[in-house]
């Protein structure tokens, strides 16, 4: 069993249905979190996902929106008991800064709290970051406003693909990453720089060649600017719709 759970669809400002955008990768072995915003337990129980399984954490940028969840959810697995070591990934900018960030609040201070043990990647094209029986994962740098990852998973019983552009102008490394992958999630918070819009995360899904294209990191409530889907039709003629916070893909 291999699942993706998408906890979180918006851009930097949520709204009531719609989180910042983080997800879960549940497998029989290892739950791998992708980024942690807001109060990540929350959106993890009403998932249904036992926070003290997960493994592994994944941090593609230093970004509030993208890790202002990670001493909420470190003190909470702390809290319940956790004790087994938990694997945190990112670049060097990300976790130096999670470092830090964690030294404010003086972690090497809470008695029994469970090992965490950083793997610093490399910024390479599809460098390793995970290998286990259920999945294998990529990551390669992309053009944000500061040092950011898009990652590819590779599910293993079913063969199937899954890659996800984080936040980034359209760029070379997620059509990389996304090549022949049976679905791409990418960001869709417009045409600004370190951005991209629906139409380009289009003309991204199609020269990769992907199934299907969840758009997310979207634009909510009044932000909403339209039919996002219809936009990236005009550049895809795969799947196309929009992600959902608790939306499950199933990758068994
Ligand atoms: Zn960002």
């Amino acid at each position: 069993m291999s699942k993706v759970i998408v906890l979180g669809s918006s851009n930097a400002v949520p709204d009531q249905k719609h989180e910042n955008t983080h997800m879960a990768i549940v497998g029989n072995e290892r739950t791998v979190i992708i980024d942690c915003a807001s109060n990540p337990v929350l959106r993890l129980q009403q998932a249904g996902v036992d926070f003290n399984n997960i493994t592994d954490l994944i941090l593609t940028h230093f970004h509030p929106d993208h890790v202002s969840g990670v001493p909420l959810l470190l003190m909470d697995m702390w809290l319940m008991g956790h004790r087994r070591s938990l694997n945190i990934y990112g670049l060097h900018h990300t976790l130096d800064r999670i470092e830090d960030m964690m030294g404010l609040y003086s972690w090497s201070d809470w008695p029994d709290f469970f090992p965490v043990v950083f793997y610093r990647l490399p910024a390479g094209e599809m460098t390793p970051v995970l290998d286990c029986p259920d999945f294998r994962i990529f990551s390669s740098p992309v053009v944000h406003l500061l040092p950011t990852i898009g990652l590819r998973v590779e599910f293993m019983p079913c063969r199937k693909v899954m890659a996800y552009s984080c936040d980034t102008e359209p760029c070379a490394q997620v059509i990389h990453l996304a090549e022949g992958a049976d679905v791409l999630i990418h960001e869709a918070s417009g045409a600004y720089r370190g951005h991209s819009s629906a139409a380009q995360a289009g003309e991204v899904a199609q020269q990769a060649g992907v199934k299907t294209l969840f758009l997310i990191h979207y634009p909510v409530e009044k932000f909403q600017p339209g039919d996002l889907v219809a936009e990236a039709h005009q550049c895809f003629q795969g799947n196309i719709a929009l992600a959902e916070d608790f939306m499950e893909l199933d990758f068994s």
